[in-house]
C-alpha cells in the first residue's frame, strides 16, 4: 500500500499527529480542515516538529525530514483533499453530530472501496457511522496521545465492518510503526479506557477514603505497576508471578484477588467535597496555571520519547 494517499480530516492535535505518523511510513498525507487556513497552519506546526525530531534523532521511519514533508499537503476543499485517498482518518471534535456529518459528506465524495476511519475516543462505531450507507468499510482507529511515542491503536469494528477492512487497517498501522490491537466487537470505552477508568476509580476511592495521598497513589503507578506495564501486560504479569505460571498463580492468589475485589466501593461521583479535596491536593503539587501544565506535558513527552527509544 506504499505510495498511497491518506486523507486526514481535522487538523487539531490528533490530526497533526496522525499526519506525522503516516508520513513517517512513507504515505502521502492530505490534511483538510473546515476552518480555512487551519490545515496550512497545521503544516507549519508539523514542519517545526519534524525538524526538531530530526535534530533530536527521534524522527520515525527511514525518510529524512525533508522527504517526509514533501509527502504532506493541506486543503481547504474536502473533495480535493479526498482525491486519490484509499484511507480517510477523521480527527474532528469529539462531537457525535459533527462526526456523523463529516462521514456522511465524505461518503458522498469517495468510491466504495475507500476505508472510513474515526479517531473517536469514546463514541461507539454504531453511532459514529449511523449516517453512512455502506458501513462495511467503517472502522474506529483510536490512538493514544501522543501517538508519535505511544504506539497503541485500538481498532474497533462497526457490527457490519468486513474482516478485510480490519485487516487493511491493521496492516497500515503496523506498516507505519504503530501497535494495533483488534477489538472483536464494539463496547463503550473500548479496551484502553475501560482499564484506565478502573484504575482511576480505585485510585480516586483510595484518596477519597483517606487511605493514601494523591502524590503517593500516583507513585504506586509510576514507581510500581507502571514500571512493568511499559513492557508486559496484566495477564503476562500473572503468568510470570507464580513459579509454575498462570494455573499456579490462580491457585495461589485468586481467592485473595476476589476477596479484595469484593471490597471495592461504588463508582465515584467525582464531585462535591472529595473532588474539591483532590483538586486542591493535585494543584498543590502541580498548579493548574498554563505554564506549569505545559512544563509537565513537555516533561511527559520527553520521558515518553526516552521510553519509546528504550522499547525499540
Ligand atoms: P482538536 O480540537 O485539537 O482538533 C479538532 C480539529 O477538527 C480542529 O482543527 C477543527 O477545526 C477541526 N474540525 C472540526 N469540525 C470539522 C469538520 N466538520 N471538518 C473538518 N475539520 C473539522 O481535537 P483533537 O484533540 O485533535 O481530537 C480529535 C479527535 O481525536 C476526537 O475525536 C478525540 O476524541 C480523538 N482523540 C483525542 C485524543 C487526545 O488526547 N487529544 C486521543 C485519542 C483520540
Amino acid at each position: 500500500i506504499k505510495g498511497k494517499i491518506i486523507t486526514v480530516v481535522g487538523s487539531g492535535l490528533i490530526g497533526r499527529s496522525w499526519a506525522m505518523v503516516f508520513m513517517s511510513g512513507g504515505y502521502m498525507v492530505k490534511i483538510y480542515d473546515n476552518i480555512p487556513g487551519q490545515a496550512s497552519g497545521a503544516i507549519t506546526e508539523i514542519r517545526k516538529q519534524i525538524e526538531e525530531l530530526q535534530q533530536a534523532k527521534m524522527l520515525r521511519g527511514n525518510l529524512t525530514a525533508a522527504e517526509q514533508l514533501s509527502l504532506l499537503s493541506s486543503h481547504d476543499d474536502l473533495l480535493q483533499a479526498l482525491e486519490g485517498a484509499f484511507f480517510v482518518q477523521e480527527c474532528v471534535f469529539e462531537d457525535l453530530e459533527a462526526k456523523q456529518t463529516v462521514f456522511h459528506e465524505v461518503e458522498n465524495l469517495v468510491t466504495e472501496s475507500v476505508i472510513l476511519s474515526s479517531s473517536t475516543s469514546c463514541l461507539m462505531p454504531s453511532n459514529v457511522f449511523s449516517r453512512v450507507q455502506n458501513r462495511t468499510r467503517c472502522i474506529i482507529s483510536h490512538p493514544v496521545n501522543p501517538p508519535y511515542y505511544v504506539r497503541l491503536v485500538e481498532l474497533v469494528p462497526h457490527p457490519e465492518t468486513l474482516p478485510a477492512v480490519m485487516d487493511v487497517a491493521y496492516s497500515l498501522m503496523t506498516d507505519v510503526g504503530q501497535a494495533p490491537v483488534r477489538l472483536r466487537k464494539e463496547i463503550d470505552g473500548f479496551a484502553l479506557n475501560r482499564v484506565q477508568y478502573a484504575i482511576i476509580a480505585e485510585s480516586w476511592r483510595l484518596v477519597q477514603d483517606g487511605v493514601i495521598s494523591v502524590k503517593d497513589i500516583d507513585l504506586v503507578m509510576s514507581e510500581g505497576l507502571g514500571m512493568r506495564y511499559a513492557f508486559i501486560g496484566p495477564i503476562e504479569t500473572m503468568h510470570l508471578n507464580a513459579p509454575e505460571g498462570m494455573e499456579d498463580y490462580l491457585q495461589r492468589y485468586s481467592e485473595g484477588i476476589k476477596r479484595v475485589l469484593n471490597t471495592f466501593g461504588p463508582v465515584p461521583d467525582f464531585s462535591g467535597e472529595p473532588a474539591d479535596r483532590i483538586i486542591k491536593e493535585i494543584c498543590e503539587l502541580i498548579p493548574a496555571e498554563q505554564e506549569h501544565l505545559t512544563a509537565r506535558r513537555e516533561r511527559r513527552d520527553q520521558l515518553l520519547m526516552g521510553l519509546a527509544k528504550l522499547k525499540k
